[in-house]
């Protein structure tokens, strides 16, 4: 199968809604910033994101509830409440990557962004960046203003 024909499929939780996304990421990632924080209630937000016309609602899509900021416009199941996809006002969807996971989709992620709001550091060697990655990565230390736990 071609890079193009790669389907991904998945559903929120009670299943009632279904996605379906055709092609590779155009870019893959973690987000650090506190609308993903507070929106997820997770420290770091797994995203991936693609064209628009790549990804579809095949099942449910009146049970698509959306919740739109400046930042951001999510969308989740009314029914179980599972996050789906963030539709920003763009030409990318977002998708909450882990709704693909069944699907045979893995989150090679490139980049963590919007660094310099995170609460969580992870140590994976994948660059951070404070906003999205079109600016420079930041330095350990300047990162989050966070050290490794000393032990004595
Ligand atoms: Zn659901
Ligand atoms: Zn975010």
């Amino acid at each position: 199968m071609s890079p193009s024909t790669v389907t991904y499929e998945g559903s929120c939780l009670c299943g009632r809604i279904r996605i379906q996304i055709t092609g590779l990421p155009v870019s893959a990632g973690y987000c650090h910033c506190k609308t993903c924080r507070t929106w997820h209630a997770a420290p770091v937000n797994a995203y991936a994101t693609w064209p628009n016309e790549a990804v579809r609602i095949t099942e449910g899509e009146e049970l698509l509830e959306n919740y739109q900021d400046r930042r951001s416009n999510r969308h989740w199941c009314r029914h179980c409440g599972s996050g789906m996809l963030n539709r920003l006002a763009k030409e990318r969807t977002v998708v909450y990557a882990m709704v693909l996971a069944d699907s045979g989709y893995v989150h090679e992620a490139s980049c963590h962004i919007h660094c310099d709001e995170a609460v969580l550091d992870l140590q994976d060697g994948i660059p951070k960046y404070p906003g999205w990655p079109k600016s420079e990565p930041i330095d350990e230390p300047r990162r989050t203003g966070m050290r490794p736990t000393e032990t004595t």
